[in-house]
């Protein structure tokens, strides 16, 4: 996203910033390819948001971008590892480099404890049957690494898949009747080009909800007819009347992490 579409929609949310828990400066892609990022959370702090947070698969996470999110002010940075072996990680993550990630995460959080910087460090494990078996050992490591003092975390999340029927293997059964999902309530999903995204699963633009450009995005979270219909027939138990949701196991997985995304920032 360009740093002026950032600004504009900074502008936009600001009078709504007492109300707003995050800023999350991802969507499906990987963020710490964007040479602007430090830039855009620079700007999100000067705007007055205290919740600014980003995930990252760590690859590009090298001294001097770290350097810059810290000085950026972010608020929690969590970074993905999917297992407590490079066998694992690298057979679920591919073209990754487990030794480096793991290294880049140590120096990451030691850079930030020198320098006595305020960002929290969430290291999260996507579990599914390839590293379920691993977790404790994982748990254990990297709890010796990060301090909770300062709100970071050893996270778990179920992997999910993307509102489509096919999964990937490991997706929480849907076993639940789903009638509340966050996303449809109380998020806004906003793409690289500014359209309004109806979730975190809407990579491709499901429905034509509006552009921030035109539109404001909490009127239009309070005003879509795409978001009062999929409310309403969640809400009432009708979900399988949704093209997407009757196949999503996003909700569900929300129930299975030990932390909680909507945490307030510190
Ligand atoms: S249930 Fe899934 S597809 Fe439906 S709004 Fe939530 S995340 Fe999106």
């Amino acid at each position: 996203m360009k740093l002026e579409l950032f600004s504009r929609i900074m502008d936009q949310l600001a009078p709504y910033r007492d109300d707003i828990a995050y800023i999350v400066l991802n969507g499906c892609g990987e963020p710490l390819l964007d040479k602007k990022i430090g830039d855009k959370i620079a700007l999100a702090r000067s705007r007055g948001f205290a919740g600014i947070q980003l995930s990252t698969n760590a690859t590009e996470l090298r001294d001097a971008v770290g350097e810059g999110l810290l000085e950026a002010g972010l608020n929690r940075l969590i970074i993905s590892i999917d297992g407590a072996t490079k066998e694992t990680h690298e057979a679920i993550r591919k073209r990754t480099n487990w030794g480096e990630i793991v290294d880049n995460a140590e120096r990451f959080i030691a850079r930030r404890d020198a320098g006595r910087y305020g960002t929290e460090v969430w290291i999260r494990m996507i579990g599914q049957p390839l590293n379920d078996h691993e977790w404790p050992d994982y748990e254990a490591y990297w709890s010796s690494r990060i301090d909770p003092d300062r709100g970071d975390r050893v996270a778990y999340f179920r992997a999910h898949n993307w509102g489509r029927e096919s999964g990937i293997e490991g997706a929480a059964p849907k076993e639940a009747k789903i009638t509340y999902c966050e996303d449809l309530w109380s998020r806004v999903y906003i793409h690289a080009d500014g359209a309004i995204a109806l979730c975190c699963v809407d990579d491709d633009g499901w429905f034509e909800i509006g552009n921030i450009r035109d539109v404001d995005a909490v009127e239009m979270l309070n005003s879509s007819p795409v978001f009062l219909r999929h409310r309403s027939l969640m809400a009432s138990g009708r979900t399988h009347e949704l093209d997407h949701c009757r196949h999503c196991v996003v909700p569900l997985t929300r129930e299975q992490t030990n932390y909680r995304q909507g945490v307030r920032a510190r």
